[in-house]
């Protein structure tokens, strides 16, 4: 037989398992209800596991180190004793890594934030000047050596050290990237360990930092870094692959370097494209396959593009790969039973992604061949039948509303006034309110029908008014029904709209050992009849004070789930918008004066490339004006957003225009706020005054001290007065006297004023 030319290639695996035995096996493990033992057992498995899938498949390049027990920056603080000082003295190396991860008695845990435009969280190294690189390649060998004995010859992954150094924050104020000196040694003494593993070994450096609009600076010192690694070992071959955009001026500036390869990806970084030439003779870890997406890859244009990237690389030079880690896809369709059967045609998850990718290349090897005619076959069908039904068969909402509200902020403040008739300060809470043990029971008892839906009804409606009592008790002005009928603020939406579907098994790996299972929007979305006006309107007939409506907005509705590709984000997003924008105008009919619109993952939609984010910004802000659109100037749009830092965006936000936004200051005090004083916001702000992420209760003085403060930076008459997120999180017994303090606190103000 003809040995094959045209190799394949995954970046990474999901490791949570595709049954979550991860997730299991830690927290078992993390409330010491098991040995440390059956930890590793069930790591090794699920390795194992993984490899297999990935053999079975026929993939050439199958990576060890891609498993965690956290996370992988982690591990590499670990390969590197990159310990911070209070850990330092924790004996017991699992103990240590865990407590990093997630906080002892004695220390706060390390701060974890997200990997770079995705929804996975990864820890964040803490570096100075004085810590003590030391290379501890243990974990990496006995994966390596692990894999080896169950017949498997796998590549390393590893973080690189210009994205290690630049992900990583320094707590002496230091630059990042003067330690990369001391790091690199600790690379090459790596290179050289694992040189003796084999008689050819490869090593996957991951360099996504590379695709975030990358300096002259970076450029040098990444050329200068893989000039020493690259040289290192003659038995060690070095790729260094990129994913999440293009990163073109890297290829560029490392021309002249030998490595064996460059990951380069083509789903997301198109523009890649364009200089191939540079790769200089290196291979090309052609990244094809969407590794951040669900759906069925197209054979035919797959060939097409590598067709058209053998114009500037010779043909066995290209090699077939996912265009990320499978990391940021579920595991696999087979336990999806309830998907309607033609949806889930057209999806494809890590497991079946690893065929796409050993199929792309078998096609591209030889596309005359039976096989590679009938898979080409097999698989435009499905795409073409995907094509006429959601042409034919679904109808977005027909956009009656206009693009956006008709007056402006000072007409529509100056009705809202007179009608609402609210005292200064305002006091109002982000929507949720603790999501008790009775209450997910009610849910999950009427999902399992368990209850019927008059019981159902009951409980949640007990549950609001008792909520309204509370508020109306504690002295709040503008009063929320709670959220106790919501499981999750995208899911709750995304059920009742047409154009998406929920998959059973589809989690995927959020931060250590928690897993999100984000909606899929498969088709056109739009709202077949209304979704929260009944709940809001109960809601209302509680009190007679101020009820808010709750909705979530279109960008975090599109930003955390799974979106079609067929048709822009843009246009998702719009449909999302206008469907909505008749939510809004119902609630606006039954009465409610007030409607909060949250955007909570607004800033995640944000792409990597600033060339690329004028646009982001452009779409997102016309999609949140045409869901409020409908709004007539008497009724209040509040929009919430969950974050501190708005410099960058101060004119994003100032262009969404909604009357009022709350935001997440509590933590950076006023600081981060001066930004809106500075810019000349007009509009209204309720900048937490509370931490609501800690169960601490914030005593009456301190929040008098807080509101001053937040007055001499934003006008009192324009100042709201709130906690910094919802409350489903907490406790009653926090809620309550912390809620109580904060109303205290601004009637003692409000005499002053
Ligand atoms: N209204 C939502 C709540 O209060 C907002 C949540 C969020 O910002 N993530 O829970
Ligand atoms: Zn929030």
């Amino acid at each position: 037989m003809q040995t094959k030319r045209i190799k394949s290639f995954v970046t990474g695996f999901p490791r949570i398992g595709e049954k979550r035995e991860l997730k299991k096996a830690l927290e078992e493990f993390w409330d010491k209800k098991t040995e440390v033992s059956s930890l590793e057992a069930i790591a090794s498995q699920l390795r194992k596991r993984h490899w297999n899938y990935q053999k079975e498949a026929g993939i050439d390049f199958i990576s060890c180190n891609d498993f965690s027990y956290y996370d992988q920056m982690l591990d590499m603080c670990e390969i590197l004793n990159a310990i911070p000082k209070r850990f330092a003295e924790i004996s017991d190396p699992l103990e240590r890594y865990f407590a990093m991860a997630r906080g002892n008695e004695s220390s706060p845990a390390m701060e974890m934030t997200k990997w770079m435009n995705t929804n996975y969280h990864y820890i964040v190294p803490e570096l100075s000047a004085e810590t003590v690189f030391k290379l501890n390649p243990k974990k990496i060998i006995s994966e390596y050596m692990e894999a080896k004995s169950a017949g498997i010859k796998t590549k390393i992954n590893i973080i690189g050290p210009l994205t290690f150094l630049g992900l990583a924050k320094t707590t002496d104020g230091s630059d990042n990237f003067k330690l990369l000196d001391k790091i690199i040694p600790l690379y090459k003494e790596l290179i050289s360990k694992v040189s003796e593993l084999d008689d050819e070994v490869f090593v996957q450096f991951d360099e996504p930092l590379a695709v975030k609009d990358p300096s002259q600076e970076f450029l040098s010192l990444m050329k200068k870094t893989y000039q020493e690694i690259s040289t290192a070992c003659a038995n060690v071959r070095i790729i260094l692959v990129s994913y999440f955009d293009h990163a073109s001026e890297t290829l560029t500036a490392l021309k002249d370097v030998p490595l064996y390869a460059i990951g380069l990806d083509f789903v997301y970084g198109k523009e890649n494209l364009n200089c191939l030439s540079d790769l200089n003779g290196k291979k090309l870890i052609a990244g094809i396959i969407d590794g951040r997406n669900i759906w069925k890859s197209d054979y035919n244009k797959n060939y097409l593009l590598l067709k058209e990237i053998e114009k500037s690389v010779p043909k066995e030079n290209i090699i077939v790969s996912t265009s990320c880690s499978l990391l940021h896809v579920p595991y696999t369709l087979e336990y999806e039973e309830k998907l309607d059967p033609r949806i889930k045609e057209w999806m494809s998850f890590a497991k079946e992604k690893l065929y796409e990718v050993s199929d792309t290349a078998d096609i591209f090897e030889n596309s005359d061949t039976d096989s590679s005619l009938l898979k080409l076959k097999t698989n435009g069908e499905i795409l073409k039948s995907k094509i006429d039904y959601l042409k034919t068969t679904l109808n977005a909402e027909s956009d009656k509303f206009k693009d956006e509200r008709s007056f402006s902020f000072a007409e529509r403040i100056s009705a809202q006034k007179k009608i609402l008739n609210l005292p200064v300060l305002p006091t109002t809470t982000i929507g949720s309110f603790p999501q008790t043990a009775e209450i997910r029971k009610l849910r999950s008892d009427f999902k399992a029908k368990r209850i019927s839906q008059k019981d159902y009804d009951e409980g949640i409606k007990d549950y609001i008014s008792s909520c309204v009592k509370f508020q109306e008790k504690a002295g709040l002005d503008v009063l929320v029904h709670g959220e106790p009928e919501r499981n999750d603020m995208v899911e709750y939406f995304g059920e009742q709209m047409e154009g998406f579907v929920f998959t059973q098994n589809g989690w995927v790996q959020s931060y250590g050992s928690r897993c999100v299972k984000p909606p899929v929007i498969y088709g056109n979305v739009s709202r077949p009849k209304p979704m929260t006006v009944d709940i809001i309107s109960y809601a209302q007939s509680c009190t007679r004070k101020i009820m808010k409506g709750m909705l979530t907005g279109p960008v975090t509705i599109l930003n955390w789930s799974f979106v079609r590709n067929d048709i822009e984000r843009s246009a998702v997003c719009h449909q999302i918008a206008s469907a909505i924008c008749r939510e809004v105008s119902d609630l606006q009919s039954a009465g409610i004066k007030i409607i909060q619109v949250d955007e909570a993952a607004f800033k995640e939609g944000y792409p990597l490339r600033k060339e690329k984010v004028k646009l982001y910004e452009n779409w997102a802000v016309e999609s949140f004006k045409r869901a409020v659109s409908s709004a007539e100037k008497e009724t209040q749009i509040h929009t919430h957003m969950c974050y501190s830092d708005f410099n960058s965006i101060i004119g994003t936000l100032e262009k969404m225009d909604a009357d009022v936004i709350t935001i997440e200051t509590s933590r950076s005090g006023n600081k981060l706020l001066n930004v809106f004083a500075e810019r000349g916001y007009k509009n209204e702000i309720g900048p937490g005054v509370y931490d609501i992420h800690s169960p601490r209760i914030p005593s009456r003085e301190e929040l008098v001290q807080q509101i001053k403060m937040l007055i001499k930076v934003i006008p009192a008459e324009r100042l709201w007065i709130n906690p910094d997120c919802g409350l489903k999180t907490r406790k009653w017994e926090e809620v309550k006297p912390s809620l109580k303090n904060m109303a205290e606190a601004v009637m003692e103000i409000r005499k002053t004023i």
